[in-house]
C-alpha cells in the first residue's frame, strides 16, 4: 500500500516522533500550524474517519487519550490546546490514513476560517 503515514510507522520515511506504542504513532507536523503541531496516527491503516469500524473503538479511543498525554508532557494542557480529524476533501482531508492533529502553544481562533 502506498500510504505515506504507513511509511513513517515503517521507518522508511524519518519522523520527529514524540510518542509510540502497540497502538499508535505521533510525530511532529512538517507544516507546523502552532508552536507545537503533532499528528497522533494508528499503526492500523484507516484511510477515513468514514473507514472506522466498530472493532477500531479501542485504538480511535486511545489516540484520543494520547493527544490529552502529549498536550500534558508540552506543558499546554491547562492552558488549552486544538485536536482535528480532518475528513476527506471538503473537511481538508490531504493524507488518506487517519490523523489526530494536535495544535498548542497559542491561543486558537474559531471557527479555524
Ligand atoms: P490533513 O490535511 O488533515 O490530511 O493533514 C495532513 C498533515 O500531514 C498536514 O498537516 C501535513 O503538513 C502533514 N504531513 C504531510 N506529510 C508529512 C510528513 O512527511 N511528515 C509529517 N507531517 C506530514
Amino acid at each position: 500500500m502506498d500510504c505515506l503515514f504507513c511509511k513513517i510507522i515503517d521507518k522508511q520515511i524519518p519522523a520527529e516522533i514524540v510518542y509510540e506504542d502497540d497502538l499508535v504513532l505521533a510525530f511532529k507536523d512538517i507544516s507546523p500550524q502552532a508552536p507545537f503541531h503533532a499528528l497522533v496516527i494508528p499503526k492500523k491503516h484507516i484511510a477515513t474517519l468514514n473507514d472506522i469500524a466498530e472493532e477500531d473503538r479501542a485504538v480511535v479511543g486511545h489516540m484520543v487519550i494520547v493527544a490529552g498525554k502529549i498536550a500534558n508532557e508540552q506543558g499546554f494542557a491547562e492552558a488549552g490546546y486544538r485536536t482535528v480529524f480532518n475528513c476527506n476533501q471538503d473537511g481538508g482531508q490531504t493524507v488518506y490514513h487517519i490523523h489526530l492533529h494536535v495544535l498548542g502553544g497559542k491561543a486558537m481562533g474559531w471557527p479555524p476560517y
